[in-house]
């Protein structure tokens, strides 16, 4: 009898506790780590028993600030059993707590569950209060930029901010400390090629909280007009093309539409992976002096060339071509058109085998339809080094190089950085830096490689378009 007793007891003691009990409050909080004068801050709260008491506070210097203070009716033993979850949104900064300064602070937000037990819940982290507004003034120099190609700004900024570069429409281009000026900042920037030469440009600071800053700079454009041609797919070895991206043969279709799709969806991924390796940039000028191109080579292709694609008299694909074509002869070596270091060094769809050779600040040259590499990625290289020979890998039709630079991932015309007086007039002088004559070049850089169209050439197909 005692023993039945007991166990109903221990089972009535077992049910009260189980009834009353609570696991603690799940809470999230959005992770900020800049507040202003009026930062919003989402705080959510999973608790099926409800919230008795929810606190969001900022404290600095020993003081405690606050935000948000919800308190409902305490329950003990009448429970809620099933109350949803709760997401709040408060307003933390010097708007609500003028005597915040400046400066590192901790948010501190509490939930107390509505139940005999109340177990609370905690997050605190460090933000960082930035109240005073950025500030930022361009540089007063002129800015010629040819429609497709590259220019750079320096800049000054100043007050709360966190970030700073170049916007060319929707274009943005980071920026660098400017070595040798403390407190200025440089953007290399980009007039992408298909942009309207009246896109508006400026320079801008901002910061967490929303607040930004920004100061226009004179600029001139020089609108260019690029070629255009038409490609007959008929006279194009689209076969030997297609099959060696594709041997597979996973891309459905017929030879037509699997060509069509390399030269669109394939160029524009293979594009993506280009325009991707801006984030594996030096903090710092790896090269000197203009860059060089591939001397004595004929131009088969210019940059921004408008290409229509016909196949039996019909449109079938237009692309822009990004970059130079340059023919010499058959399996020629490729030399480093400046210092730097390889980030990329393998197969890359269209581009076939390719390299990517990273020049610091975000500025890149790029080497496609290798035959063979002499480099590998993580290699330091040296102006003029042979980095590796021309081929037709990947979508060419002949043995060439396929050259272009990309500034923070746009592919721009390789024109200006070949032209050694462009290079001193537009970059070096604008930052009073003399990167030129540290190393001189192994050739003779030209603006231009000039076609040397009776010059002999091994066998190779007259037409290398890709
Ligand atoms: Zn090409």
């Amino acid at each position: 009898m005692k023993a039945i007793i007991l166990a109903l007891l221990l089972l009535a003691g077992a049910g009260i506790y189980f009834y009353v009990s609570s696991d603690a409050p799940v809470l999230t909080v959005d992770s900020v780590k800049v507040i202003g004068n009026a930062t919003p801050l989402n705080v959510h709260v999973e608790d099926p028993h409800g919230i008795r008491r929810l606190d969001v506070e900022v404290r600095q210097d020993g003081k405690s600030y606050s935000a948000t203070s919800v308190e409902t009716t305490a329950r003990r033993f009448l429970i809620e059993r099933h109350a949803k979850p709760v997401t709040l949104t408060s307003t933390v900064g010097r708007k609500s707590m003028p005597a915040l300064h400046d400066g590192k602070a901790q948010i501190v937000v509490t939930v107390v569950s509505n139940d005999l037990r109340a177990v609370s819940a905690e997050k605190a982290f460090d933000v960082d209060v930035m109240t005073a507004p950025p500030t930022v003034s361009a540089d007063g120099l002129q800015h010629y930029i040819n429609q497709g190609g590259s220019e750079m700004v320096t800049f000054t900024p100043g007050g709360a901010w966190t970030e700073a570069g170049v916007k060319v429409g929707d274009y943005t281009f980071r920026s660098f400390p400017l070595p040798g000026h403390p407190g200025q900042y440089f953007s290399l920037f980009a007039l992408s090629w298909q942009l309207d030469p009246g896109t508006p440009m400026w320079v801008y600071a901002t910061n967490p909280t929303g607040a930004q800053a920004r100061s226009d700079f004179w600029h001139k454009v020089f609108p260019k007009q690029f070629h255009s041609s038409t490609i007959r797919l008929e006279d194009m070895n689209i076969d030997r093309i297609v099959n060696q991206i594709d041997p597979d043969h996973k891309i459905p279709g017929d030879l037509v539409a699997r060509f069509v799709y390399i030269n669109s969806a394939m160029r524009k991924e293979n594009n993506k992976t280009l325009a991707d390796l801006r984030f594996q940039t030096e903090p710092k000028f790896l090269w000197t002096g203009a860059f060089l191109p591939m001397v004595d080579s004929t131009v088969e292709a210019r940059f921004a060339d408008q290409r229509t694609y016909t196949w039996q008299g019909k449109t079938v694909d237009k692309q822009v071509h990004l970059g130079f074509d340059l023919a010499k002869l058959a399996h020629s070596p490729i030399p480093a058109s400046n210092d730097g270091k390889v980030v990329w060094a393998e197969n890359l769809g269209i581009y076939g085998n390719c390299i990517v050779i990273d020049h610091g600040f975000g500025l890149q040259s790029i080497y496609g339809h290798l035959s063979e590499f002499l480099v590998k990625k993580g290699d330091a290289v040296k102006k003029g080094q042979i980095i590796g020979k021309t081929g037709s890998t990947g979508l060419a039709g002949g043995d060439h190089l396929h050259f272009t630079m990309q500034i923070d991932g746009v592919q721009v015309n390789s024109v200006e950085w070949w032209d050694p007086h462009w290079v001193k007039d537009r970059v070096l002088s604008k930052m009073g830096l003399t990167l030129e004559g540290a190393d001189a070049p192994t050739a003779p850089a030209e603006p231009e490689p000039k076609a040397k169209a009776h010059k002999a050439k091994a066998a190779a197909p007259k037409k290398r378009h890709h």
